[in-house]
């Protein structure tokens, strides 16, 4: 299957491949990955090394900690306003699309939020130039780095020294380098870039986990619980973590984020260049200056076309075209383990299509 789909999303098959020799004998142990204690020497290497592995491809210094968690990117819109939220500081949100806003809604359920800026009158087709404002007592900016359903990505962070930065990154971590020190806290589902669905990776500043010292918070949607026993406090979801393992594995294998960035660039060129150059048979949703690079949208003169264009893809092999529910018209989620030939394999059938129609 030529498989676009935005996540759960495809796997390098390296990774599918090495998963499914070691799959009811892990490293000679007669057990599968998923029979081993979580508290066994060989699944605490596999663990450990995943850790390892997220550092080193994202630069991750000692200040950070590496957190694996459950409940998706979702519960951290929930657990982010609970550990960094008091009575006195308010949340700051840049809404750039759907999962931003939902990150807000949760927010306003555990304090006080503040909207620093907004793309939504522009039906999300852009990231906000301007941070209109940071509130005063301002606890944390938060933002969605790639915006899965609209097609639009951050190209430059904001920075403001005094303001912690708290990224979802659940559809582009890994896709690009990213300088650490900007960031206080990033979080992703890992069922685009990072693996299959399951383990949410949370990277968190230390001098961030100090501050989240609410002793009446559950134990489990404290970040402190997951810091202090390495993510073993209760049972991890140690597939996930293994198969996550494998991917970075793989990543290093491909050169690492450099490599993979220009790769996706490369790859996303392709789309935007039958988009372009279809006399606006094809058009963009994402403004030009704010195209994602993850995911490509676009939409065709109307809605029966598009549903023509995504019958027709299907019976030619490609699975996961169609935009978010939500919004409709096309989508082409082309992550890490989308190899270029696919790509290439769309975009022509991108260029047959309009010139049958
Ligand atoms: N944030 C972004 C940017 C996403 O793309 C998604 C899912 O696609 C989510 C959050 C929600 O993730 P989950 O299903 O892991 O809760």
């Amino acid at each position: 299957a030529l498989n676009f789909n935005a996540g759960p999303a495809m796997l390098p098959e390296e990774v599918l491949l090495e998963a499914n020799k070691n799959w009811l004998n892990f490293n000679g142990t007669g057990m599968a990955v998923m029979e081993l204690s979580h508290r066994s020497n060989e699944y605490e290497e596999v663990h450990e090394k995943a850790q390892v592995l997220l550092r080193e491809l994202l630069s991750i210094p000692s200040s950070y900690e590496v957190l694996f968690l459950q409940g998706g990117a979702s519960l951290q819109f929930s657990m982010v306003p609970m550990n960094l939220l008091t009575k006195e500081s308010t949340g700051n949100y840049i809404l750039t699309g759907a999962w931003s806003e939902k990150a807000w809604e949760e927010a306003k359920k555990i304090g006080q939020t503040f909207i620093s800026a907004s793309s939504k009158e522009q039906e999300y087709k852009s990231i906000p130039n301007i941070i209109n404002e940071i509130s005063e007592d301002a606890a944390y900016l938060h933002i969605t780095s790639n915006n899965t359903i609209y097609g639009t990505q951050w190209h430059h962070f904001p920075s403001n020294e005094k303001v912690p930065l708290v990224a979802d990154m659940s559809s582009d971590i890994l896709s690009r380098p990213i300088s650490m020190e900007n960031f206080d806290l990033i979080y992703a589902g890992a069922q685009k870039n990072l693996g299959p669905s399951g383990v949410t990776v949370v990277i968190i500043k230390k001098e961030l986990l100090a501050r989240s010292n609410n002793s009446l918070l559950p134990t489990m949607l404290n970040y402190n619980t997951y810091a202090k026993h390495n993510s073993l406090y209760n049972t991890p979801p140690t597939l996930s973590i293994y198969l996550l393992k494998l991917v970075l594995e793989w990543a290093v294998r491909q050169g690492g984020l450099e490599a993979l960035e220009n790769k996706n660039k490369e790859k996303a060129n392709i789309l935007y260049d039958a988009i372009d150059s279809s006399s606006h048979f094809y058009v963009g949703h994402a403004d030009k200056k704010n195209r994602s690079k993850m995911n490509v949208t676009f939409n065709l003169d109307n809605q029966e076309l598009a549903n023509r264009f995504l019958h027709q893809a299907k019976e030619e092999g490609f699975i996961g075209l169609n935009g978010h529910r939500s919004i409709g018209g096309c989508r082409a989620s082309i992550y890490n383990a989308m190899p270029l030939e696919y790509v290439h394999r769309l975009a022509e059938f991108m260029k047959k299509f309009r010139n049958l129609s």
